[in-house]
């Protein structure tokens, strides 16, 4: 499990590290969150927000982040 989420918002779709919710597996739609690519954001969690674009600098520090991920964790490598 990835330590980031993607989030429909702003007509892009970001990914954030919040916290989610308890039980919840998306951001509601309004909830506030704060981006990988540091923007503060209202999550839009219709269906035709998950169809927006993916945000490049979202997606670039995604990859980071699971590049950086220990291997053992995940019992496998990237
Ligand atoms: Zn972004």
């Amino acid at each position: 499990m990835y330590p980031f989420h993607w989030v429909p918002a702003a007509g892009q779709r970001h990914a954030s590290t919040d916290r989610r919710p308890e039980g919840a597996l998306a951001y509601p739609s309004g909830t506030s969150v704060t981006t990988l690519c540091r923007e503060q954001v209202i999550a839009d969690n219709s269906e035709i927000g998950w169809l927006w674009p993916t945000c490049d600098s979202c997606n670039t520090e995604a990859h980071r982040i699971a590049r950086e991920l220990p291997t053992t964790s995940t019992g496998r490598s990237i």
